[in-house]
Parts: C-alpha cells; structure tokens; sequence
C-alpha cells in the first residue's frame, strides 16, 4: 500500500514536473527548469496538498528599481506559482495530511524590498507577511551563479514559510520571551530547509547546542530522522508534539516521538560525536 502509494505520488510528481518544463520551455533556462523538476522529484509530495487552500499569495516588488529585483524576476518567472509551490512542500514535511491540525493561513504578503537583513516573516492570525531583501539578492549573485541564487532563495523561502505552518510550543512563554520556544521555532524552519535538500553538509555549523536554534538545531532533527530514528515522519511527528507535550521541552518532544528511554542531551552527544565534532 505504502508503496503504491509512493510510486503514484511520483507518477503524478513527473507528470507536473513534465508539465512545468513544457510551460517554461519557452522563455525559461531550461536548466533552471530541469533542476527545479530535479528538485520537485527528489521528494514525492502527497497529492492531497496540490488542493489544499495555502492562502492568497500577493506578491509586492517594493524595490523595482534595484538589480535584485531584476535578478529575482529574471530566477523567478511566476513568483505566485513559485510562492504556492514552496507552501506545498512545507506542509508536505510538516503534516501527514490536510486532515491535521494546521494553522490556518488567509493570505501570505511577500514583498522584495531594498532593506538590510535576509528575510523575515511578519503578522499573524492567518496574515502572513514575508519580505525578502534585494541587497541579499545582489551579494549571493556575485559571480552570477544563477543555480546558487535560486538554492539560496528557495531555501530562504522553506525556512519562512516554515513560520506559516508550523505548530507553536505551548505552555512555555512565547518566541519573543522563551528560549525554548524560540530554539524550536528557528530549528524546525531550518530542518525543513535542510530535509528538502537546500542545506548541504557544508553549511553544518560545528559544535554549540540545539538550543542554538537555527542551523544548529536543523541539522540535528534532520539526523535524528534519517540516522537514528530512522523515521521518514519524525518531522511530522516532531512539529506535532506542539499540541501534545504540554509545558512543551526539547526532551519531552523526543520521548513522545522516539520513546522513554531517549534523553536529548544523550542524543546530542551522541550527534557531536557521530559527525566528528568532539572526540
Ligand atoms: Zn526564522
């Protein structure tokens, strides 16, 4: 059953790949398209999501005038359709199924903007607003490698709209005054940046915590799934321990998902040591 449903799930992948290449074959790098289509096949999306509502994509270039804007729109051909596609494997590595409990989103405001920093995401109760900054967008084009730009701001986007979807811990004080919480909400946006393949083994930082956050604490999740839980839903199962591990903690999260016996710290040893980070 497992299985065929995997092998449609890639039928149906190949056949929209298929049909994205033809639809941008004729103003579109067709090498842009092959990756994208390389990309989109690496990880077969439950075609439950190809229906469900992601919410209103408004897309805003504050900043026409810059170069970003101009590489962007050059990467980018239909930033809506690009924007929606995105939305769709997050919560494809997030949820099991339309049927869970997801936030809802009304509308994602994604505006390119000449401004300092990367990327942020903004408001909330189903308004989402994300901004993307043109400057970041002229520094990662420097020797005009369009397939790094288009890593880059594909992976800045899964980690946004990360924010969108995923569930928020409980009973621990919010991201702007507990750590944990913040650890979590940062780690899990990278884990999905990682999982999906636009994070490398380069770009692991070495040492430090899962408390960390961010990178530190995605590329850690993104291990616990593939080496030592060996478990291709532990992101799922993970981000849904929000609802159910309540004051929620990095090690109560692990114990529902892996089992009593697992300890977090144990498993960051454990993590450190397997990636050569500490003797
Ligand atoms: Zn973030």
């Amino acid at each position: 059953m497992k299985k065929n449903f995997s092998v449609l799930a890639s039928l149906l992948t190949m056949a929209l790949a298929g049909g994205m290449l033809a639809s941008c074959a004729g103003n579109q790098n067709k090498k842009e398209a092959a990756e994208a289509a390389e990309v989109t096949e690496a990880k077969a999306i439950n075609p439950a999501w190809n229906t469900y509502n992601v919410g209103e994509i408004i897309f805003e270039d504050k900043a026409p005038e810059t170069e970003g804007s101009k590489i962007y729109h050059a990467i980018i051909s239909d930033p809506k359709s690009y924007i929606e596609e995105k939305a769709r494997i997050v919560l494809n590595t997030l949820y099991f199924s339309p049927e869970d409990s997801i936030p809802h989103c009304n509308q994602i405001h994604y505006t390119l903007e000449d401004s300092e920093g990367i990327s942020a995401k903004g408001g909330g109760n189903g308004f989402v607003s994300i901004f993307y900054s043109t400057r970041h967008i002229e520094k990662s084009f420097v020797n005009n490698d369009t397939t790094k730009l288009h890593y880059e701001t594909t992976g800045v986007l899964l980690h946004e709209l990360t924010h969108a979807f995923q569930l928020e811990p409980q009973g621990i004080g919010s991201y702007g005054t507990n750590k944990t919480n913040w650890a979590f909400i940062e780690g899990m946006a990278d884990a999905v940046r990682v999982d999906n393949g636009y994070f490398g083994p380069n770009d692991r930082p070495k040492g430090g915590n899962y408390m960390d956050g961010y990178r530190h604490c995605g590329f850690f999740l993104v291990w616990l799934k593939n080496e030592k839980a060996k478990d291709p839903d532990f992101l799922r199962k993970f981000n849904r321990t929000a609802l159910e591990v309540i004051p929620w903690s990095f090690d109560g999260a692990i114990k529902k998902v892996m089992g009593e016996q697992y300890n977090i710290d144990d498993l960051w040893a454990e993590y450190m040591k397997a990636m050569g980070d500490v003797q």
